[in-house]
This record gives C-alpha cells, sequence and structure tokens, in this order.
C-alpha cells in the first residue's frame, strides 16, 4: 500500500464509525503501515485519555481449571502442571502490598474452578473494599453463572475482563472444546453490563486457524459492545497443549491491532499487555503504549505461584 492511500484508510477509521471491511484489512495487512496506524493512534490515546500510563496490579489468585481451552496452559488436561490456589490471607497481603506500591485498582484473576473460589472471591472482595476504599477490585475469572457475577458484584467487584477471545463461531469452536461456547462467553458479557460492571474483553491475535476476516469480526464485534477495557495479546504455543507445535502470533500485527482498537474504540483503556511483552520484549510493549495502548498490568502474584501460572 502506498504511503498516501495508508495515510487515506486511517483518516477513514478516524472519521467513520464503520470503516469498510478492506479498509482495516488492508491496513491489518500491511507492516508498513505500523508506524502510522501507531502514530495516529498515539495522538487519539493522548487527546482522550492524556499521556498518564494507568496501572493495574495482577494477582494470579489461582492455576486450577476446570476447563480445557485447546491453547491456554493451565488448562484441566495438562497434568504436568502443580496446581496452587493462593489461601485468602495470601490474596489481601498481595494486595495490600501492591496497594503500597501505588496501585489502585486490583485484578485478580484466574483458572475456572468453582468450588474453591466462589465464596472465597466474594469474602476477598469485601475485605480489599473495606480496608482500601479508594482502590477498584477487577475480577477476571472466565464464565460463571449470573447469579456469582451478582453475588461479587454485591461484594464490591467493580470491573470484569472476559475475552471473548475470537467472535467468529467456527473459529471459536476450532479453539476450545465441545464443552465450552462462544454463546455463553457472549451471555457472561451481557451478563456483566447489565450488572452495572465496567467491562473489558478482547481476543488472542495469530490463534490457529486464524484468518484475517477473522480479526474484521473481532474489531467490529468490540466496537459494537463498546467495552471501557479491552485486552488484546499475541498467541504464544504453551507447552503440555494441543497448540504447543503452532506458530506464535506476530507482534507487528498485535501492534496494528492496539493502535486501530484505539482508532475505533477511543475512550477505551486498552494494556500493553503480558503476552506481548513476553513474545517481542520490552521494545514492544513500549511500542503499543506510544501507539494506542494507555495501561500496564504488573503482576502482585507471591513469587512462588507466579511460576506456577504458564498460560503460555
Ligand atoms: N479463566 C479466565 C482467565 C484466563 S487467562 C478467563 O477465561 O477469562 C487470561 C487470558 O490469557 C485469556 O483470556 C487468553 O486470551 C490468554 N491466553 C491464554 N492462553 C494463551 C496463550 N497460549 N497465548 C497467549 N494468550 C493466552
Amino acid at each position: 500500500m502506498s504511503l498516501q492511500s495508508r495515510n487515506s484508510h486511517i483518516d477513514l477509521l478516524l472519521t467513520t464509525a464503520d470503516a469498510p471491511d478492506p479498509v482495516i484489512g488492508g491496513l491489518l495487512s500491511d507492516p508498513d503501515a505500523t508506524e502510522e496506524l501507531s502514530a495516529a493512534a498515539h495522538q487519539v490515546r493522548i487527546a482522550r485519555k492524556g499521556s498518564h500510563t494507568k496501572q493495574r496490579g495482577l494477582i494470579e489468585i489461582t492455576n486450577r481449571c476446570l476447563n480445557n481451552c485447546l491453547y491456554c496452559g493451565i488448562r484441566a488436561a495438562n497434568r504436568t502442571l502443580e496446581r496452587y490456589t493462593l489461601s485468602h490471607n495470601e490474596i489481601v497481603a498481595a494486595a495490600k502490598y501492591a496497594y503500597s506500591q501505588g496501585m489502585r485498582t486490583f485484578v485478580l484473576q484466574g483458572g475456572e474452578n468453582p468450588a474453591v473460589t466462589d465464596t472465597m472471591v466474594t469474602d476477598v472482595v469485601r475485605e480489599l473494599k473495606r480496608t482500601m476504599p479508594d482502590a477498584a477490585v477487577t475480577l477476571s475469572l472466565g464464565e460463571r453463572p449470573y447469579d456469582i457475577y451478582r453475588t461479587w458484584r454485591e461484594a464490591g467487584a467493580d470491573r470484569y475482563l472476559l475475552r471473548h477471545e475470537t467472535y467468529n463461531p467456527a473459529h471459536y469452536r476450532s479453539l476450545h472444546p465441545a464443552a465450552m461456547n462462544r454463546e455463553n462467553r457472549l451471555r457472561c458479557l451481557d451478563d456483566l453490563t447489565a450488572l452495572g460492571y465496567r467491562v473489558g474483553t478482547g481476543f488472542l491475535v495469530g490463534s490457529p486457524g486464524q484468518q484475517l476476516s477473522h480479526i474484521i469480526e473481532d474489531l467490529r464485534f468490540i466496537q459494537l459492545l463498546n467495552p471501557g477495557m479491552i485486552g488484546i495479546g499475541p498467541f504464544i504455543p504453551a507447552a503440555n497443549t494441543p497448540f504447543a507445535d503452532h506458530k506464535a502470533g506476530d507482534v507487528g500485527l498485535t501492534l496494528r491491532c492496539v493502535a486501530i482498537l484505539r482508532l475505533m474504540n477511543p475512550d477505551a483503556d486498552i494494556p500493553a499487555t503480558t503476552a506481548l511483552a513476553t513474545l517481542g520484549g520490552p521494545d514492544a510493549q513500549q511500542k503499543a503504549l506510544c501507539g494506542g495502548a494507555n495501561v500496564v498490568m504488573p503482576k502482585f502474584t507471591p513469587p512462588d505461584a507466579r511460576e506456577l501460572y504458564h498460560l503460555y
């Protein structure tokens, strides 16, 4: 694509809510567009969100999971992994430490293991909100029934992160076991929104079988959902999963997605994610932060547990 058509494509994204597929696809597939897209996204970020980078303290509360997402290192079928669940006191201590380091949002993330975590999470959320009322609590604990989401919301949880992973139905089926379904995940996003959570979603870039058209579907879905937060990261092959031998997502494509997301969702919070830093190094994370992203999520998981939280 010529410099001129790149710029006119970017202008279209800036000025219209529904740029045609070839415009978005053309930018996504052009490695030379990365710099200009990032520069345009950075300007929008500065104008709408300011130059300040928000920090969210991430606490990975459990690597136990009942699900079997084909890409995920903590899937139930991975028997090689030593499993842990942090105790109530360990989570609260990690959050207090994060608070002492300036964090005013905690993100409690983990696998899906309702038996262990449902009531504990309720109690932890209550305690965090009671002892640090000026901090926000974000949960990222997967698909749960409406009643559990409601209980956690009533306990004080403010936000919820649940990536849709991929919007295309056939592609969704190819990344997940038959026991999981996309409709339930979308139902969860609706429930969370209805309950008044600030909702975050997002997708994997470069997951096995992903086509450019799938990414365009993801971008349009997100724009329609209009979430408060959008987290995306490159797929990274994880040991002891069915996708262990697949190739990783592309850092440049991820950066172009981050930039386009900013242009399409000027007011959303968009993190420069850990997966991006893992695959592309600090340089890639820096580029995201100068290309539309405005959030980082440093880990406050206790070191022993951190070693075992192997998503990839
Ligand atoms: N159980 C929770 C938290 C999942 S972990 C939930 O379902 O939301 C958070 C995110 O890590 C996932 O949403 C997924 O997008 C990402 N992830 C999992 N495996 C990955 C991999 N192999 N490469 C890159 N990202 C991965």
